[in-house]
């Protein structure tokens, strides 16, 4: 896995596409879609639990089906070193690191 603290950008969420992307500081090109960031959400309830909270994410899950609206109403970063969502059915406490983000890289590249 990719272990890196490379920084974004420039963060853009496509709505019309359904896609976040991400042009990392290196030249790195992210694109996720939209579901599978909801599917990935790092918030405690939708990892099932403390328990479930060290357990890495896996990269598949970003094409999973999401467990609520992948609807992005709203982002923000978080600090410098992460950004939140709020998503159309108003679920927003997921914060996703710009590490979780780079780990996450779908492009063939990082695979
Ligand atoms: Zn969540
Ligand atoms: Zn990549």
């Amino acid at each position: 896995m990719f272990q890196s603290v490379e920084k974004p950008r420039t963060v853009t969420v496509n709505r019309q596409a359904g896609l976040l992307v991400i042009d990392w500081q290196d030249s790195h090109h992210s694109e996720y879609p939209l579901s599978g960031i909801r599917a990935v959400c790092p918030c405690v309830s939708c990892r099932g639990g403390h328990a479930e909270m060290a357990k890495p994410i896996a990269r598949a899950q970003l094409f999973a089906q999401p467990n609520g609206s992948s609807e992005v109403q709203g982002a923000e970063f978080v600090g410098a070193y992460a950004i939140s969502f709020t998503w159309a059915d108003g679920h927003n406490t997921g914060i996703y690191t710009w590490s979780l983000l780079r780990s996450l890289c779908p492009c063939a590249a990082c695979d």
